[in-house]
């Protein structure tokens, strides 16, 4: 493998080569969605170039070749989380489809009246609400891990939190609001041992790092692609093959049957049972595409890259006077994510004068008002740093807040 050289991987993103209200774009608003990479695009160019056909249908050239590209293309995403067989991988359009599908497909069938849903203040919406309307469609209860003031699980908490009660642990692998990494492994084998199911909203957890999802020891593990350099509207769930075998079908209509009758219906195999009608093909491609590209740069190589990146944006921004920063204080807890207020400027403020300076970054709640409520604050300013990042972008960012400064003193 080559050097990391983040200025030559960065040349592979025609989107950052622009400028913004006539400055070079630095973006940093990575945690919301990733900017794509050339092979990326020239994977979905070539799908529809050449090879557009749906897919399991046809009998005839553009049709097969199409529906061995979105299977190549599952087969590669499994791997990437480790997963033990590309069946145990059913596509959606992303982290938050993926989460809605286990409430339904699994959680109707499976917590009743008086079951407890365990989740943290940590989540995104995409982990709270639909375990909100499972809960009150069946009678069952919510509680919440808490957290402590670094923005930390509180698991000391959790022999308390867990009994036969709990029917399920849905946690996020990474938060995207503060950049916390959980320690996903140990919540599972704790959760394991009360018989609840394990979820895991990796939409954050499989950009960063290497994800092992057996490993980790959990049941399910939803994530998206457009986060990782892929397209928008596709992503996955993964859950094991039994447990996907055992669940009821989650939409219906073509793709997801194996025989039709006038009163009832038999289903295909896992995973087509989870993916009614003509699925997005070329963004299945293209995750596939994604995973190739950041494989080559090389896991390992992107999170050293980050970890650098991110030590040097919290000693550089932190030092801001005025500013201050969200989350776990130790770099071994976080992510590439630093989630600040500066002063009474109001993030909204700070996110339009970066803006004006070509700084694309985040502003508001993140999707993660409990978080804001912990902290009792309404919204951050928030940077999110991925492989094409470099130093002079944290450099510009800190020019960039020294205008916000000088204009909120
Ligand atoms: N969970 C987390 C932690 C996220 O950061 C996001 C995206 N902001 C989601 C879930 C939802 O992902 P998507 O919008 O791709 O479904």
């Amino acid at each position: 493998m080559t050097a990391f050289d983040p200025i030559k991987i960065r040349s592979e993103f025609p989107a950052l080569d622009q400028t913004v209200n006539d400055k070079p774009l630095v973006y940093l608003d990575n945690a919301a969605t990733s900017q794509k990479p050339k092979a990326v695009l020239d994977a979905l160019e070539r799908y529809y170039t050449r090879d557009n056909a749906n897919v399991h249908r046809g009998i005839h050239e553009l049709s097969r070749r199409a529906t061995v590209a979105y299977e190549d293309a599952r087969i590669k995403v499994a791997q990437w989380i480790n997963a033990p067989d590309s069946d145990e991988l059913v596509w959606t359009r992303g982290t938050t489809e993926a989460i809605n599908l286990i409430t339904i497909a699994w959680g109707l069938d499976n917590v009743g009246e008086g079951d407890e849903i365990l989740i943290s203040t940590m989540e995104h919406h995409s982990n709270i609400i639909p375990w909100q309307l499972l809960a009150r469609r069946k009678g069952a209860s919510l509680r919440y891990i808490e957290m402590d003031s670094q923005g930390r699980l509180i698991l000391d908490d959790l022999p308390s939190l867990l009994s036969e009660r709990t029917k399920v642990v849905a946690l996020g692998h990474v938060s995207n609001a503060l950049g916390t990494v959980n320690p996903i492994k140990d919540i599972a084998a704790a959760a394991h041992e009360v018989g609840a199911l394990v979820v895991v909203d990796g939409a954050q957890g499989a950009v960063h790092t290497k994800v092992d999802v057996q490993d980790l020891g959990v049941d399910c593990y939803a994530f998206s692609g457009h986060k990782m350099c892929g397209p928008t509207g596709i992503g996955a769930l993964w859950a094991r093959k039994d447990l996907l075998e055992s669940m009821s079908p989650y939409q219906g209509g073509g793709e997801m049957i194996h025989f039709v009758g006038r009163e009832e219906s038999t289903w295909a195999k896992v995973p087509h049972k989870f993916e009614a009608g003509t699925p997005n093909i070329a963004g299945a491609i293209g995750m596939g595409a994604a995973v190739d590209f950041l494989a080559g740069v090389g896991m390992d190589a992107i999170a050293a890259h980050e970890d650098e990146l991110l030590a040097y944006a919290i000693e550089q921004v932190g030092s801001i006077e005025g500013v201050h920063i969200y989350g776990p204080e130790s770099l071994e807890e976080r992510s590439a994510v630093v989630s600040f207020t500066l002063g009474d400027a109001h993030p909204h403020d700070i996110s339009t004068i970066l803006d004006a300076e070509g700084i694309a970054v985040r502003a508001g709640h993140h999707c993660a008002q409990l978080v804001m409520k912990h902290f009792g604050i309404a919204a951050t300013a928030r940077a999110s740093f991925y492989l094409y990042n470099t130093k002079d972008d944290v450099d510009r960012l800190v020019e960039g807040l020294g205008i916000v400064r000088g204009i909120f003193g």
